[in-house]
Protein backbone atom coordinates (compact mmCIF):
# COMPACT_ATOMS: atom_id res chain seq x y z
CA UNK A 1 0.00 0.00 0.00
CA UNK A 2 1.09 2.75 -1.19
CA UNK A 3 1.52 5.88 2.19
CA UNK A 4 0.17 9.29 1.40
CA UNK A 5 1.84 12.23 2.46
CA UNK A 6 -0.18 12.90 5.64
CA UNK A 7 0.89 16.28 6.42
CA UNK A 8 -1.77 17.46 3.59
CA UNK A 9 -4.46 16.75 6.15
CA UNK A 10 -3.06 19.68 7.96
CA UNK A 11 -3.66 22.28 5.52
CA UNK A 12 -5.88 25.07 6.01
CA UNK A 13 -9.36 24.09 3.31
CA UNK A 14 -7.89 28.01 1.03
CA UNK A 15 -11.76 28.79 0.61
CA UNK A 16 -10.79 32.63 0.36
CA UNK A 17 -10.95 32.84 -3.63
CA UNK A 18 -13.88 30.27 -3.86
CA UNK A 19 -15.48 32.16 -1.29
CA UNK A 20 -15.65 35.40 -2.38
CA UNK A 21 -16.57 34.39 -6.10
CA UNK A 22 -19.47 31.96 -4.51
CA UNK A 23 -20.96 35.63 -3.00
CA UNK A 24 -20.10 37.62 -5.75
CA UNK A 25 -22.19 34.99 -7.81
CA UNK A 26 -25.06 35.10 -5.77
CA UNK A 27 -25.32 38.80 -5.46
CA UNK A 28 -25.38 38.85 -9.47
CA UNK A 29 -27.93 36.16 -9.81
CA UNK A 30 -30.09 38.47 -7.69
CA UNK A 31 -29.15 41.70 -9.50
CA UNK A 32 -28.31 41.50 -12.80
CA UNK A 33 -28.61 45.18 -13.62
CA UNK A 34 -26.40 46.02 -10.89
CA UNK A 35 -22.49 46.32 -12.09
CA UNK A 36 -20.02 45.33 -9.64
CA UNK A 37 -16.36 46.13 -10.07
CA UNK A 38 -13.53 44.61 -8.59
CA UNK A 39 -10.43 45.53 -7.05
CA UNK A 40 -10.02 42.04 -4.85
CA UNK A 41 -7.61 41.42 -8.16
CA UNK A 42 -4.04 39.77 -7.59
CA UNK A 43 -3.35 39.81 -10.88
CA UNK A 44 -2.04 42.45 -13.51
CA UNK A 45 -4.47 43.40 -16.17
CA UNK A 46 -2.10 45.55 -18.66
CA UNK A 47 -0.99 43.82 -21.57
CA UNK A 48 2.69 42.80 -22.23
CA UNK A 49 4.92 45.94 -23.88
CA UNK A 50 6.02 46.04 -27.35
CA UNK A 51 9.69 45.75 -26.30
CA UNK A 52 8.51 42.51 -24.66
CA UNK A 53 6.31 41.23 -27.71
CA UNK A 54 8.90 42.18 -30.47
CA UNK A 55 11.72 40.17 -28.73
CA UNK A 56 9.96 37.34 -28.35
CA UNK A 57 8.33 37.13 -31.77
CA UNK A 58 12.05 37.40 -33.37
CA UNK A 59 12.50 34.15 -30.94
CA UNK A 60 9.49 32.34 -32.42
CA UNK A 61 11.25 32.67 -35.53
CA UNK A 62 14.52 31.39 -34.47
CA UNK A 63 12.85 28.43 -33.23
CA UNK A 64 11.64 28.01 -37.18
CA UNK A 65 14.97 27.52 -38.18
CA UNK A 66 16.88 25.09 -38.66
CA UNK A 67 20.35 27.35 -37.65
CA UNK A 68 18.53 29.25 -34.95
CA UNK A 69 16.35 26.35 -33.20
CA UNK A 70 17.10 25.48 -29.54
CA UNK A 71 16.53 22.55 -27.55
CA UNK A 72 17.21 21.97 -24.25
CA UNK A 73 18.73 25.36 -22.89
CA UNK A 74 20.63 25.60 -19.50
CA UNK A 75 18.67 24.87 -16.34
CA UNK A 76 19.64 27.42 -14.69
CA UNK A 77 18.89 29.90 -17.25
CA UNK A 78 20.16 31.78 -20.57
CA UNK A 79 23.21 33.67 -20.23
CA UNK A 80 22.07 36.36 -21.64
CA UNK A 81 18.73 36.47 -19.57
CA UNK A 82 21.51 35.62 -16.04
CA UNK A 83 23.32 39.10 -17.56
CA UNK A 84 20.76 41.00 -17.88
CA UNK A 85 19.68 40.12 -14.42
CA UNK A 86 23.13 40.50 -13.27
CA UNK A 87 23.58 44.12 -14.68
CA UNK A 88 19.82 45.35 -13.44
CA UNK A 89 21.46 44.45 -9.72
CA UNK A 90 24.45 46.23 -10.38
CA UNK A 91 22.50 49.48 -11.30
CA UNK A 92 20.94 49.53 -8.26
CA UNK A 93 24.70 48.69 -5.91
CA UNK A 94 23.95 45.00 -5.57
CA UNK A 95 27.24 43.05 -7.24
CA UNK A 96 26.12 39.57 -8.05
CA UNK A 97 27.97 36.85 -10.03
CA UNK A 98 25.93 34.80 -12.65
CA UNK A 99 26.16 31.67 -11.40
CA UNK A 100 24.25 33.14 -8.14
CA UNK A 101 21.29 33.59 -10.43
CA UNK A 102 18.96 30.95 -11.61
CA UNK A 103 16.08 31.66 -13.81
CA UNK A 104 13.02 29.72 -13.14
CA UNK A 105 9.19 29.59 -14.42
CA UNK A 106 7.88 32.14 -11.06
CA UNK A 107 8.88 32.84 -7.85
CA UNK A 108 5.68 30.98 -6.26
CA UNK A 109 7.84 27.94 -7.72
CA UNK A 110 10.74 28.74 -5.93
CA UNK A 111 9.90 29.84 -2.72
CA UNK A 112 8.11 26.86 -2.48
CA UNK A 113 10.75 24.44 -4.22
CA UNK A 114 13.54 25.62 -1.76
CA UNK A 115 11.95 23.94 1.11
CA UNK A 116 13.53 20.74 -0.39
CA UNK A 117 17.39 22.18 1.00
CA UNK A 118 15.99 22.12 4.67
CA UNK A 119 15.46 19.46 6.98
CA UNK A 120 12.40 19.08 8.02
CA UNK A 121 13.00 19.88 11.78
CA UNK A 122 13.78 23.24 11.46
CA UNK A 123 11.78 25.67 12.72
CA UNK A 124 10.06 28.19 10.17
CA UNK A 125 9.10 31.72 10.86
CA UNK A 126 6.17 33.45 9.32
CA UNK A 127 5.02 36.80 9.54
CA UNK A 128 1.35 37.08 9.74
CA UNK A 129 -0.70 37.98 7.69
CA UNK A 130 0.90 36.99 4.50
CA UNK A 131 1.18 35.36 0.88
CA UNK A 132 -0.07 31.49 1.92
CA UNK A 133 2.30 29.76 -0.13
CA UNK A 134 5.08 29.61 3.07
CA UNK A 135 2.66 28.28 5.51
CA UNK A 136 1.36 25.58 2.97
CA UNK A 137 4.70 24.25 1.24
CA UNK A 138 6.08 23.88 5.19
CA UNK A 139 2.81 22.47 6.37
CA UNK A 140 3.35 19.81 3.43
CA UNK A 141 6.93 19.10 4.57
CA UNK A 142 5.90 19.23 8.30
CA UNK A 143 7.71 21.93 9.57
CA UNK A 144 6.92 23.57 12.77
CA UNK A 145 5.85 26.88 12.10
CA UNK A 146 6.02 30.06 14.59
CA UNK A 147 3.86 33.27 13.83
CA UNK A 148 5.15 36.85 14.19
CA UNK A 149 2.58 39.12 14.34
CA UNK A 150 2.13 41.97 11.63
CA UNK A 151 -0.48 44.59 13.51
CA UNK A 152 -0.94 48.59 13.56
CA UNK A 153 1.52 48.56 16.87
CA UNK A 154 4.13 47.56 14.18
CA UNK A 155 3.24 49.37 10.92
CA UNK A 156 2.46 45.68 9.74
CA UNK A 157 6.69 45.87 10.16
CA UNK A 158 7.12 42.72 12.68
CA UNK A 159 10.49 42.68 13.67
CA UNK A 160 12.49 39.78 15.07
CA UNK A 161 11.75 38.63 19.00
CA UNK A 162 14.55 37.39 20.49
CA UNK A 163 12.55 35.05 22.74
CA UNK A 164 11.47 33.08 19.13
CA UNK A 165 14.17 31.25 17.83
CA UNK A 166 13.95 29.97 13.92
CA UNK A 167 15.90 28.34 11.44
CA UNK A 168 14.32 29.91 8.45
CA UNK A 169 12.79 33.09 8.29
CA UNK A 170 10.33 33.99 5.51
CA UNK A 171 10.30 37.90 4.59
CA UNK A 172 8.21 39.47 1.97
CA UNK A 173 8.94 43.32 1.76
CA UNK A 174 6.82 44.94 -0.21
CA UNK A 175 4.30 42.75 1.64
CA UNK A 176 1.44 41.22 -0.03
CA UNK A 177 -0.97 41.61 1.72
CA UNK A 178 -0.26 44.84 3.26
CA UNK A 179 1.53 46.64 1.07
CA UNK A 180 4.09 47.35 4.25
CA UNK A 181 8.20 47.55 3.09
CA UNK A 182 11.00 47.50 5.61
CA UNK A 183 13.62 50.04 5.87
CA UNK A 184 16.79 49.05 5.55
CA UNK A 185 17.51 49.83 9.37
CA UNK A 186 14.59 47.43 9.92
CA UNK A 187 16.41 45.38 7.37
CA UNK A 188 19.89 45.38 8.76
CA UNK A 189 17.91 43.72 12.26
CA UNK A 190 16.55 41.14 10.20
CA UNK A 191 19.93 40.12 8.52
CA UNK A 192 21.88 40.55 12.45
CA UNK A 193 19.48 38.55 14.04
CA UNK A 194 19.63 35.67 11.20
CA UNK A 195 23.62 35.99 11.35
CA UNK A 196 23.71 35.24 15.22
CA UNK A 197 21.34 32.62 14.94
CA UNK A 198 22.79 31.02 11.77
CA UNK A 199 19.41 31.06 10.31
CA UNK A 200 18.42 31.79 6.93
CA UNK A 201 15.93 34.75 5.67
CA UNK A 202 13.84 33.24 2.74
CA UNK A 203 12.99 37.60 0.96
CA UNK A 204 10.59 37.46 -1.17
CA UNK A 205 11.14 40.81 -3.31
CA UNK A 206 8.20 40.01 -6.12
CA UNK A 207 6.65 44.39 -5.12
CA UNK A 208 10.44 45.47 -5.63
CA UNK A 209 9.67 47.66 -8.48
CA UNK A 210 6.44 49.31 -6.84
CA UNK A 211 9.09 50.79 -4.37
CA UNK A 212 9.39 54.42 -5.34
CA UNK A 213 11.32 55.52 -2.03
CA UNK A 214 14.88 55.56 -2.89
CA UNK A 215 15.58 55.12 0.61
CA UNK A 216 13.88 52.04 0.96
CA UNK A 217 15.65 48.77 -0.01
CA UNK A 218 14.45 46.87 -3.02
CA UNK A 219 16.84 43.62 -2.87
CA UNK A 220 17.72 42.15 0.88
CA UNK A 221 21.63 42.52 -0.38
CA UNK A 222 21.72 46.08 -0.56
CA UNK A 223 22.05 44.99 3.24
CA UNK A 224 25.70 44.57 4.41
CA UNK A 225 25.79 40.64 5.61
CA UNK A 226 22.85 39.41 3.64
CA UNK A 227 25.02 37.50 1.10
CA UNK A 228 25.99 35.31 4.16
CA UNK A 229 22.31 34.73 5.52
CA UNK A 230 19.67 35.42 2.55
CA UNK A 231 17.92 33.93 -0.67
CA UNK A 232 16.02 35.98 -2.62
CA UNK A 233 13.19 35.31 -5.24
CA UNK A 234 12.07 37.76 -7.47
CA UNK A 235 9.55 37.29 -10.16
CA UNK A 236 8.41 39.28 -13.62
CA UNK A 237 5.01 39.07 -12.57
CA UNK A 238 4.21 42.34 -11.31
CA UNK A 239 7.04 43.81 -12.85
CA UNK A 240 6.18 43.56 -16.14
CA UNK A 241 3.00 41.81 -16.63
CA UNK A 242 4.50 37.96 -16.49
CA UNK A 243 1.76 36.54 -14.13
CA UNK A 244 0.55 34.09 -17.74
CA UNK A 245 3.94 34.51 -19.36
CA UNK A 246 6.10 32.73 -16.29
CA UNK A 247 9.43 33.82 -15.80
CA UNK A 248 11.26 34.60 -12.07
CA UNK A 249 15.04 34.81 -11.10
CA UNK A 250 16.23 32.94 -7.60
CA UNK A 251 19.26 34.60 -6.30
CA UNK A 252 21.49 32.19 -3.54
CA UNK A 253 24.96 33.96 -3.28
CA UNK A 254 27.89 31.59 -3.37
CA UNK A 255 28.70 32.91 0.26
CA UNK A 256 25.92 31.36 1.72
CA UNK A 257 26.97 28.32 3.68
CA UNK A 258 25.99 26.27 6.33
CA UNK A 259 27.71 23.67 8.76
CA UNK A 260 26.38 20.36 7.91
CA UNK A 261 26.21 17.31 11.37
CA UNK A 262 29.29 16.25 10.24
CA UNK A 263 30.75 19.58 10.86
CA UNK A 264 31.53 20.61 7.15
CA UNK A 265 30.78 23.67 5.18
CA UNK A 266 27.90 23.03 2.85
CA UNK A 267 26.94 25.55 -0.05
CA UNK A 268 23.00 26.54 -0.63
CA UNK A 269 24.25 28.12 -4.09
CA UNK A 270 25.46 23.91 -4.95
CA UNK A 271 22.44 22.36 -3.48
CA UNK A 272 19.86 24.67 -5.56
CA UNK A 273 22.08 24.17 -8.30
CA UNK A 274 21.70 20.30 -8.01
CA UNK A 275 17.96 20.50 -7.18
CA UNK A 276 16.98 22.21 -9.90
CA UNK A 277 19.51 20.18 -12.58
CA UNK A 278 17.40 17.27 -11.36
CA UNK A 279 13.54 18.71 -11.03
CA UNK A 280 13.98 21.25 -13.27
CA UNK A 281 14.70 21.80 -17.26
CA UNK A 282 14.58 25.18 -17.55
CA UNK A 283 12.24 28.59 -18.70
CA UNK A 284 11.67 28.55 -22.78
CA UNK A 285 13.75 30.15 -24.64
CA UNK A 286 11.36 32.38 -26.35
CA UNK A 287 10.06 33.40 -22.47
CA UNK A 288 13.31 34.28 -21.70
CA UNK A 289 14.06 36.22 -24.65
CA UNK A 290 10.63 38.18 -23.79
CA UNK A 291 11.76 38.84 -20.23
CA UNK A 292 15.43 40.10 -21.73
CA UNK A 293 13.82 42.85 -23.23
CA UNK A 294 12.36 43.57 -19.56
CA UNK A 295 15.49 44.28 -18.81
CA UNK A 296 16.55 46.99 -21.37
CA UNK A 297 16.53 50.42 -21.91
CA UNK A 298 13.19 50.94 -23.61
CA UNK A 299 12.15 47.41 -21.68
CA UNK A 300 12.53 49.32 -18.21
CA UNK A 301 10.85 52.66 -19.83
CA UNK A 302 7.90 50.62 -20.48
CA UNK A 303 7.35 48.39 -17.51
CA UNK A 304 7.77 51.65 -15.58
CA UNK A 305 5.54 52.99 -17.17
CA UNK A 306 3.15 50.75 -16.53
CA UNK A 307 3.48 50.33 -13.13
CA UNK A 308 3.02 54.38 -12.54
CA UNK A 309 -0.55 53.50 -14.25
CA UNK A 310 -1.25 50.92 -11.25
CA UNK A 311 0.65 53.19 -9.12
CA UNK A 312 -2.23 56.30 -10.10
CA UNK A 313 -4.95 54.11 -9.20
CA UNK A 314 -3.35 53.04 -5.84
CA UNK A 315 -3.23 56.71 -5.00
CA UNK A 316 -6.56 57.25 -5.98
CA UNK A 317 -7.76 54.56 -3.73
CA UNK A 318 -5.43 55.92 -0.82
CA UNK A 319 -6.80 59.39 -1.16
CA UNK A 320 -10.14 57.78 -1.11
CA UNK A 321 -8.82 56.70 2.68
CA UNK A 322 -7.42 59.96 3.61
CA UNK A 323 -10.09 61.73 3.33
CA UNK A 324 -12.16 59.63 5.70
CA UNK A 325 -9.33 59.40 8.01
CA UNK A 326 -9.39 55.72 7.76
CA UNK A 327 -6.01 54.26 8.68
CA UNK A 328 -4.08 52.46 5.69
CA UNK A 329 -0.88 50.41 4.91
CA UNK A 330 0.96 50.31 1.94
CA UNK A 331 -0.29 52.28 -1.54
CA UNK A 332 2.60 54.06 -1.82
CA UNK A 333 5.26 51.42 -2.99
CA UNK A 334 3.51 48.94 -3.03
CA UNK A 335 -0.08 48.00 -5.37
CA UNK A 336 -2.27 46.89 -2.64
CA UNK A 337 -4.17 49.33 0.18
CA UNK A 338 -4.67 47.37 3.38
CA UNK A 339 -6.65 49.84 5.43
CA UNK A 340 -8.99 49.57 8.97
CA UNK A 341 -12.47 48.54 8.01
CA UNK A 342 -14.72 51.21 9.44
CA UNK A 343 -16.20 50.86 13.03
CA UNK A 344 -14.33 48.10 14.06
CA UNK A 345 -16.46 45.48 11.37
CA UNK A 346 -14.63 42.27 10.83
CA UNK A 347 -13.55 41.74 7.37
CA UNK A 348 -16.30 39.24 6.08
CA UNK A 349 -18.98 41.75 7.35
CA UNK A 350 -17.81 44.38 5.36
CA UNK A 351 -16.95 42.74 2.35
CA UNK A 352 -20.97 42.02 2.18
CA UNK A 353 -21.36 45.46 3.06
CA UNK A 354 -19.68 46.99 0.14
CA UNK A 355 -20.67 44.39 -2.17
CA UNK A 356 -24.41 44.87 -1.46
CA UNK A 357 -24.46 48.52 -0.86
CA UNK A 358 -21.90 49.67 -3.38
CA UNK A 359 -21.03 46.91 -5.59
CA UNK A 360 -16.98 46.41 -5.12
CA UNK A 361 -15.22 43.46 -4.63
CA UNK A 362 -12.25 43.61 -2.39
CA UNK A 363 -10.34 40.92 -0.25
CA UNK A 364 -11.34 40.38 3.27
CA UNK A 365 -8.43 40.02 4.91
CA UNK A 366 -8.68 37.52 7.45
CA UNK A 367 -8.13 35.04 4.15
CA UNK A 368 -4.21 35.84 4.67
CA UNK A 369 -4.17 35.10 8.69
CA UNK A 370 -5.56 36.14 11.88
CA UNK A 371 -4.25 39.56 11.93
CA UNK A 372 -6.15 40.60 8.93
CA UNK A 373 -9.36 39.86 10.89
CA UNK A 374 -10.56 43.50 10.94
CA UNK A 375 -8.85 44.67 7.55
CA UNK A 376 -9.28 45.15 3.61
CA UNK A 377 -7.29 44.74 0.88
CA UNK A 378 -8.30 46.78 -2.16
CA UNK A 379 -5.39 46.58 -5.03
CA UNK A 380 -4.52 48.73 -7.72
CA UNK A 381 -4.97 46.53 -11.06
CA UNK A 382 -8.21 47.85 -12.29
CA UNK A 383 -8.03 49.83 -14.78
CA UNK A 384 -8.75 53.74 -13.49
CA UNK A 385 -12.04 54.44 -15.05
CA UNK A 386 -13.30 51.77 -12.61
CA UNK A 387 -10.85 52.65 -9.52
CA UNK A 388 -12.43 56.20 -10.03
CA UNK A 389 -15.87 55.10 -9.66
CA UNK A 390 -14.89 52.59 -7.19
CA UNK A 391 -13.89 55.21 -5.00
CA UNK A 392 -16.84 57.69 -5.79
CA UNK A 393 -19.19 54.33 -4.41
CA UNK A 394 -17.12 54.22 -1.23
CA UNK A 395 -17.52 57.82 -0.21
CA UNK A 396 -21.24 57.40 -0.67
CA UNK A 397 -20.86 54.69 2.73
CA UNK A 398 -19.83 57.28 4.58
CA UNK A 399 -22.81 59.71 3.42
C1 LIG B 1 2.59 37.56 -7.17
C2 LIG B 1 3.54 37.11 -6.13
C3 LIG B 1 4.66 36.35 -6.45
C4 LIG B 1 4.97 36.02 -7.90
O1 LIG B 1 4.66 34.73 -8.21
P1 LIG B 1 4.97 34.19 -9.67
O2 LIG B 1 4.94 32.73 -9.46
O3 LIG B 1 6.32 34.68 -10.06
O4 LIG B 1 3.89 34.69 -10.57
C5 LIG B 1 5.54 35.97 -5.46
N1 LIG B 1 5.34 36.37 -4.19
C6 LIG B 1 4.30 37.12 -3.85
C7 LIG B 1 4.17 37.58 -2.45
C8 LIG B 1 3.36 37.50 -4.79
O5 LIG B 1 2.29 38.23 -4.42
Amino acid sequence: MAKLNENYLNLKESYLFSEIAKRVNGFTEQNPDKKVIRLGIGDVTLPLESEIIKSMHNAVDEMGKAETFKGYGPEQGYDFLRDAIRQYYARNGVELELDEIFVSDGAKSDTGNITDLFAVDNIVMIPDPVYPVYVDTNTMNGRKIVYIDANAENNFLPMPDESKKADMIYICSPNNPTGACYNRQQLKVWVDYALKNNAIILFDSAYECFISDETLPRSIFEIEGAKKCAVEFCSLSKTAGFTGTRCGYTVIPKQLVQINSKGEPMSLNKMWNRRQTTKFNGVAYIVQRGAEAVFSVEGMKQAKAMINHYKENAKIIADTMDKFSIRYFGGVNSPYIWFECPNGMNSWDFFDKMLNEIQVVGTPGAGFGKNGENYFRLTSFNNKENTIEAMKRFETLFK
